[in-house]
């Protein structure tokens, strides 16, 4: 039903408006340089809220959400056609000490270099989240068991090398562990028991003395090349 011009829906809708500009404004989202309130630019306001709620705000990182929808989808992939998929997780060493010692808000920008510099090791693919406090999680399409410990191996450098100034003349360094599980081949798994399985080599990674990545063995598919076109004829890909 239409709201007439005095109901209280229209002043409703006016307000959720507002606080979504608000929003929009304090996070610095761009929209589009359309007309207000032209369909254009309510697409361009509805898309720029969506990106919004799959962000963490502090990285500019996908938030958890997001990641696990991310996760989903790759074990999807890895069930159907056997692509190799790897997951990361990431823990920042000593992290405590870093508050402790200089404050929150320097805690804060180390977490947000440790984001720029776990980003910019991966490939556009790959998706990067933090998914707590000191923690993060990279999800890598289509990376084998014979290119999986480099890119660990590149992310813990990245972060190592990484120069953070946190006050006038103060400047910290700091290191990650990780963990690595890859997505199991042809079979369909779940978000949180992959996750369970890069968290046990992530706490391996810190019980072997931190800024190292531990990966568990990819485990070898068992699936015969009938099997797989059975597993086919019962789910075509289009049905999915
Ligand atoms: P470990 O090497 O075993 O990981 O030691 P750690 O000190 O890093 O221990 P842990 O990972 O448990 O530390 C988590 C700390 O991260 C505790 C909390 O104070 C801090 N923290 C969590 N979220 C935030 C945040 O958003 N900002 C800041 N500055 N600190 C945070
Ligand atoms: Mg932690
Ligand atoms: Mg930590």
């Amino acid at each position: 039903m239409a709201p007439s011009a005095s109901s209280p829906s229209t002043d409703l809708r006016s307000l959720q408006l507002d606080s979504a500009l608000q929003l929009l404004d304090q996070a610095g989202a761009l929209l589009p340089d359309a007309e207000p309130y032209s369909l254009e630019w309510l697409q361009g306001l509805i898309d720029a809220l969506a990106d919004l709620s799959n962000r963490d705000p502090l990285t500019g990182l996908s938030n958890r959400r997001n990641f696990e929808m991310q996760l989903s989808r790759e074990i999807d992939r890895a069930a159907r056609s056997g692509e190799s998929a790897l997951l990361l997780m990431l823990d920042i060493d000593h992290f405590k000490k870093v508050n402790d010692t200089h404050g929150h808000a320097a805690g804060d920008l180390v977490i947000r270099a440790v984001a720029d510099a776990v980003a910019s090791a991966v490939r556009p693919m790959d998706t990067v989240a933090r998914v707590g406090g000191e923690e993060f999680a990279v999800v890598l399409p289509n990376c084998s068991s014979s290119f999986g410990p480099t890119v660990a191996e590149r992310i813990r450098e990245a972060v190592a090398e990484q120069v953070v100034a946190v006050a006038p003349g103060l400047s910290l360094q700091v290191t990650v562990s990780l963990g690595g599980a890859y997505a199991p081949q042809w079979v369909r798994s779940s978000p949180l028991l992959w996750m369970e399985r890069a968290d046990r080599q992530l706490y391996r990674a810190k019980a072997e003395g931190r800024n190292r990545a531990c990966l568990e063995p990819q485990i070898e598919s068992i699936v015969s090349a009938d099997e797989k076109s059975m597993l086919f004829a019962v789910l075509p890909e289009e049905s999915l």
